[in-house]
């Protein structure tokens, strides 16, 4: 039997390059496979339906809630964003390692109803940038900006909750160490009870076998 993979989420604030990681992530290593989540905010220039999100309304997106088909929701700057729940268990029974790009809301409802998830934490060297990041993006107002920023504010005060974190100030090199970071993770006692119940096992028998 296949060994079921590891649920990793990744969060950061907007403007962490979270994104721009997540797909080198994807295309430089295999065995990974990334949730598409719903959301009832506007399409960005470039963003793709089914791709970079399902683009849903508000309707839908609440169907989504009701037919509990999905794994976490949250509200992000007057928008829903959620996980479809059956792809992510899918992925997993296949023995793929799954990632979920989310917030940080979403994030500690996966870990306090699965406390197997990894949950790993980017971000950029000083809040500057993240403000700086966003301008340069030139996809959002002012106004919207700001929300986000407050929101990345808020989001600052739960870090501590998370198991890892990353600061994303040069690219490849994040990319290697958040590859290292999963490895480690896989290695984690909690994570290895079959392996230890194992060899207490084949202990017991070898040792009454000698006697
Ligand atoms: P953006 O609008 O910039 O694409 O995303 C805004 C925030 O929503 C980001 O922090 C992103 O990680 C988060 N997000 C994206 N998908 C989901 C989801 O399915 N659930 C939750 N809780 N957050 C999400």
């Amino acid at each position: 039997m296949k060994k079921r993979g590891l649920l990793i989420i990744i969060s950061g604030f907007a403007g962490s390059g979270k994104g721009t990681l997540m797909k080198a992530l994807l295309s430089k290593y295999d065995n990974f496979a990334l949730s598409i989540s719903a959301t009832t905010r506007d399409k960005r220039p470039g963003e793709e339906d089914g791709k970079d999100y399902f683009f849903v309304s508000v309707e839908e997106f609440e169907r989504l809630i009701k037919e509990d088909a999905l794994l976490e929701y949250a509200r992000y700057v007057s928008n829903y964003y959620g996980t479809p729940k059956k792809y992510v268990f899918d992925m997993l029974e296949s023995g793929k390692d799954v990632i979920l790009e989310i917030e940080t809301e979403g994030a500690l409802k996966v870990k306090a109803k699965y406390p197997d998830t990894v949950l790993i934490f980017v971000m950029p060297q000083s809040v500057e940038e993240i403000y700086k990041r966003l301008k340069k993006r030139g996809t959002e107002s002012e106004e919207v900006i700001m929300k986000r920023m407050t929101k990345a504010g808020e989001e600052a005060k739960v870090i501590e909750k998370y198991d890892y974190i990353l600061i994303n100030d040069e690219i490849d090199e994040c990319l290697v160490r958040m590859y290292e970071t999963i490895n480690g993770a896989r290695n984690t006692i909690m994570r290895n009870k079959d392996q230890i119940e194992r060899v207490n096992e084949e202990f017991e028998v070898f040792l009454k076998e000698e006697k």
